[in-house]
């Protein structure tokens, strides 16, 4: 808080992760849920709240090291939790991952900020098919053992930059846009089979992705570092913080709540009124 009493980006009111993990907590037990991107930020804490209702969670992620630390972290939890070390470009071994999965959470992302014209061709290429051609085939692989239970629940975690665009992220921003038209698609077509598909779309989070475009913005921009949180990350954020993993993996945890039956096809907006201009 500043000495004017205006809440400063550095205020924290958000619940930590372990206000958030005793939660009311949807009862998940004997559901598995396949969670992407789940060795670091929004999909670690997606991991933890849905093994904390009590799904047996298979943590998908390229990165080894960071995965090979969240047993340890869930141990206490519920919910049996495995790790599968996989980079999501092999997109066979993406599709057939999600066999079984009740619940998909597809969240891996990366991030490159640059002007169009800067842009590298490879790095679109590869952002495209991390964030967007992969959870189609995720969304794949998963989809005929819902059907056949007549039961499942597909969480995209899309942004604000689904709905949204913002200059020097052209790859980010159609990913996320074409992420939102394959979960209404989704939803379209797993209604009649118990299956709903959802976007869960937050403002920046506190997260490793963020903190590694703080650089990259400011030289963009052309601003120093120290501005770049208030000045075009929380520029057009209503309320003037990062939002928390915790509160994104509560979102996640509604989505797959029997109180959610009804939602599907909507796009979850957790953007502090960002979307609201
Ligand atoms: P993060 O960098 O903390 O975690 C992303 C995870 O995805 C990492 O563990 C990384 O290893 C994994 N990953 C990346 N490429 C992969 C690949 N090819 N195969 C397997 N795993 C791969 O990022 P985060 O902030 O937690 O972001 C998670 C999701 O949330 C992303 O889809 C991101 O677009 C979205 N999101 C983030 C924010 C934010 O402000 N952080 C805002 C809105 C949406």
């Amino acid at each position: 808080m500043t000495a004017s009493g205006t809440p400063s980006p550095h205020d924290t009111p958000a619940p930590s992760a372990a206000v958030a993990s005793q939660a009311a907590a949807p009862d998940l037990a004997g559901r598995t849920a396949l969670v992407t991107g789940a060795a670091s930020g929004i999909g670690r804490a997606c991991a933890l709240r849905l093994a904390a209702a009590g799904a047996a969670v298979r943590a998908v992620d390229r990165d080894a090291a960071n995965l090979g630390t969240l047993p340890g972290e869930a141990a206490a939890l519920p919910g049996p939790l495995d790790t599968l070390t996989l980079d999501l470009t092999d997109l066979d071994a993406a599709e057939a991952s999600a066999d079984g999965a009740d619940i998909l959470v597809n969240n891996a992302g990366l991030q490159l900020v640059r002007p169009i014209e800067e842009f590298p061709p490879d790095v679109f290429h590869t952002v495209l098919t991390v964030m967007l051609e992969a959870p189609f085939r995720l969304v794949r692989g998963a989809l005929p053992h819902m059907y056949r239970q007549g039961w499942g629940r597909i969480v995209n975690i899309s942004s604000v930059h689904g709905l949204r665009a913002s200059p020097y992220k052209a790859a980010y921003v159609a990913a996320k846009h074409g992420l939102e038209g394959l979960s209404k698609t989704a939803a379209l077509e797993g209604a009649a089979h118990g299956v709903t598909s959802n976007c869960v779309n937050p403002g920046y989070v506190r997260t490793p992705l963020v903190e590694r475009q703080i650089a990259d913005q400011a030289k963009a921009h052309g601003l120093p570092q120290e501005r770049v949180l208030t000045e075009v990350l929380l520029k057009d954020s209503a309320v003037k913080r990062l939002v928390e993993p915790a509160e994104v993996a509560e979102a996640v945890a509604y989505l797959c709540s029997p109180a959610a039956s009804f939602v599907t096809g909507a796009s979850l907006v957790l953007d502090g009124g960002w979307s609201a201009h």
